[in-house]
């Protein structure tokens, strides 16, 4: 079995750069980043669970985010910089115990591929602070098909009445 597969892991590391720009995939670490801080800074700002997850692509605990039954209207922000990611409307319950969503802010969510567990998944993270936000997966509803899956110490909420 595993004679099998090494051949085809080599051809998807030589063919990943390819696919990726294809799928406007670009690897985090070559990406620049409109806010960029020192991991000191980063470590100064935020609390543990944050800094953990935003910036060391920790998960959070399943069913432990505050956020996980908001169902009030209003927006989801970068809990490490405020860029807006992600609109009450799009909120939908997965039962995966993490906030999730079908569909991000446009543009301000960014994506890159880690094998992190064993296969291949999307990552996604903020296109302004490249903090890790958590995964998308195929398998959520319709419009969109997408299920954003989001840790949620990752996200500040504001409510529309704030405003
Ligand atoms: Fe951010």
């Amino acid at each position: 079995m595993f004679k099998n597969i090494l051949p085809l892991l080599c051809l998807i590391v030589v063919s990943c750069k390819g696919v990726s720009q294809e799928k406007e995939i670009t690897s985090k670490k070559d990406k620049e980043f409109d806010v960029t801080k020192t991991e000191a800074e980063w470590r100064a700002e935020l609390s543990d669970a944050e800094f953990y997850v935003l910036r060391k692509e920790a998960t959070e605990n399943a069913f432990t985010s505050e956020l996980l039954e908001n169902k009030e209207k209003g927006t989801y922000v970068c809990a490490g910089c405020g860029t807006e990611l992600f609109r009450s409307e799009t909120k939908f319950r997965s039962g995966t115990g993490w906030p999730s969503f079908y569909e991000e802010i446009k543009g301000n969510v960014a994506y890159d591929v880690d094998y992190k567990i064993g296969y291949k998944r999307t990552e996604e993270h903020c296109a302004t602070c490249g903090g890790h936000l958590g995964h998308v997966f195929e398998d959520g509803p319709k419009p969109t098909g997408l299920r954003h899956c989001i840790n949620g110490v990752a996200l500040d909420f504001v409510p529309d009445h704030a405003n």
